[in-house]
């Protein structure tokens, strides 16, 4: 059945994409069903986990937003517990496990500790919800750059390279970023960007529950505020969002 069967003993750390099932690499589909442990955390879906062997023990990491089931420093050191006493873990991230899901951190630590280990990659946030909600991430007539960054906040500011991202022809994604929605459109404006600057957020892409809300840096954070949206949620940002009208294909929730 599988081209390279798992390892025991092994941590593979995989990506399990935005939430549509269909959306997992082979290799991951293939992982879930042969893992002894499974190491999850909040953003991986629900349709994602039923794929996984139900043989495996199952450990909830958490990391919904302030709360942190367990604290990363923990996470690091029971995957190595867990691959010396010879089981196949299955540390599952959603999206893509080296992008904003300190993928970098896991595997530093195992690699110092002598553990083997595999990095799948998965789709991640930005280039799910772009396909699914109709936005390109580049267009020649639009955007030939496009940026992630992460909007988290910290002590209720953001620390981030304003005139690097307040760029036209570019696209900016922001993860992490519901919270920060209007610092980071103020932002923008004051370092050149226009008010009327084509903006969108979208709730949970590529579930059912898929949510766009489209408009400017000046009118989105009052938009999406009024939306109630529920994580997660991905901002996008640049003239690739007036292509959302025409081009959203996937059916949206409520
Ligand atoms: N490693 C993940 C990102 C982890 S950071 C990846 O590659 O996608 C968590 C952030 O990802 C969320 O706050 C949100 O901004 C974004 N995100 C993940 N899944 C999403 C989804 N289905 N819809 C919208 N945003 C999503």
């Amino acid at each position: 059945m599988s081209a390279r069967p798992a390892q025991p003993g092994t941590v593979y750390l995989v990506g399990a994409g935005p939430g549509d099932p269909s959306l997992l690499t082979l290799r991951a589909a293939d992982l879930l069903a042969q893992a002894d442990v499974l190491v999850y955390d909040a953003l991986v879906s629900p349709a994602i986990l039923d794929r996984v062997s139900p043989t495996a023990e199952r450990i909830y990491a958490g990391k919904e937003r302030g709360n942190h089931a367990i604290p990363q420093e923990d996470i690091n050191h029971l995957l190595v517990r867990l691959a010396k006493a010879g089981k196949c873990v299955v540390r599952l991230k959603g999206g893509d496990p080296y992008t904003f899901g300190r993928g970098g951190e896991e595997v530093q630590t195992l690699s110092a500790q002598g553990v083997p280990f595999e990095v799948v990659p998965g789709v991640t946030a930005a280039a799910g919800v772009a396909a699914y909600a109709g936005i390109p991430l580049t267009h020649r007539d639009y955007a030939q750059a496009c940026v992630f960054v992460t909007g988290h906040l910290r002590d209720g500011s953001m620390n981030l390279d304003w005139p690097g991202l307040a760029r036209r022809r570019q696209t900016v994604v922001i993860y992490m970023g519901l919270h920060g929605l209007p610092v980071l459109c103020s932002k923008m404006i004051e370092h050149g960007l226009p008010p009327d600057w084509p903006a969108a957020i979208v709730q949970q892409g590529t579930t059912p529950n898929q949510r766009t809300v489209t408009g400017t840096l000046a009118t989105l954070p009052k938009l999406a505020e009024a939306a109630h949206l529920k994580a997660p949620t991905l901002i996008i940002v640049g003239e690739v969002v007036k292509l959302h009208d025409k081009l959203a294909w996937h059916a949206e929730g409520r």
